[in-house]
């Protein structure tokens, strides 16, 4: 089974669904900006946002990475977090996670119907 590891650790960080949030954290290094995905660096493009590693929208609002360039940030990664948001939105709401903005929702296509939940407290609403 060892021998099929691909990947390895190299941070392990723990963060609050809700309440106080721990300091922000960034992994890689600012001194020598190259995205992980395009390669390229500092001269070819630009690092002028913070990268969450994990979608702020799953309650991550301190780790970031320095290594991942605002094109990869916005223009192809932004549309793959959508689609996980959208098909983590029950999983969402019934953690309580904070999201951006708002409460999360689910409301089913053609429906009045809705599930929330308010974050920081254990409510869950069916309407
Ligand atoms: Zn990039």
């Amino acid at each position: 089974m060892e021998e099929n590891v691909k990947y390895k650790q190299i941070f392990q960080y723990t963060y609050p669904i809700s309440g106080e949030q721990p300091k922000k954290e960034f992994l890689g290094s600012a001194q020598n900006r190259q995205c992980i995905f395009c390669k390229r660096g500092k001269s070819e493009t630009s690092f002028k946002k913070d990268a969450h590693i994990e979608p702020a929208a799953l309650g991550n609002r301190s780790l970031f990475n320095y290594n991942e360039c605002d094109n990869c940030n916005e223009k192809i990664f932004s549309k793959y977090e959508n689609d996980l948001l959208n098909y983590l939105q029950l999983e969402r709401i019934l953690i309580r996670g904070k999201p951006r903005n708002g409460s999360p929702k689910y409301r089913p296509i053609n429906s009045k119907s809705f599930i929330t939940s308010t974050p920081g407290t254990n409510q869950v609403t069916f309407l």
